[in-house]
């Protein structure tokens, strides 16, 4: 299961981020998961409830917030959502993801 290391390495970032902080037990992790970023929330979420256990993020509430996707166009510059046929503005097919297939640890919080 891909979340599964997904996850592990997420806990391993915010236990060495909650032991620098000083916080022995984190109650609250907001992640930020782009929907092309091909992880399922779900999936992740349980992996980490499994992987939780016994550590300093055990009991922990996850919060997600998933990122839609954006296209930025190398021509013109205009940024959109999934285009379908090409730029919306110029027609050009030089696109680029923007944002959209990214994992990032947003905040966790404990004491
Ligand atoms: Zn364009």
């Amino acid at each position: 299961m891909h979340e599964l290391s997904i996850a592990e390495e997420l806990l391993e970032i915010i236990e060495t981020r909650a032991r620098d902080a000083g916080i022995h037990r984190v109650e609250r992790i907001t992640l930020k998961i782009g929907e092309y970023s091909g992880i399922m929330p779900e999936a992740l979420e349980f992996a980490f409830l499994v992987l939780s256990r016994g550590r300093c993020t055990e009991g922990a509430e996850i919060e997600m917030q998933a990122v839609a996707p954006e296209y930025l166009c190398k021509k013109c510059g205009l940024t959109q959502p999934a285009p379908q046929e090409g730029c919306s503005g110029c027609g050009s097919f030089d696109l680029t993801l923007k944002r959209g297939n990214e994992l990032s640890i947003v905040s966790f919080e404990g004491e």
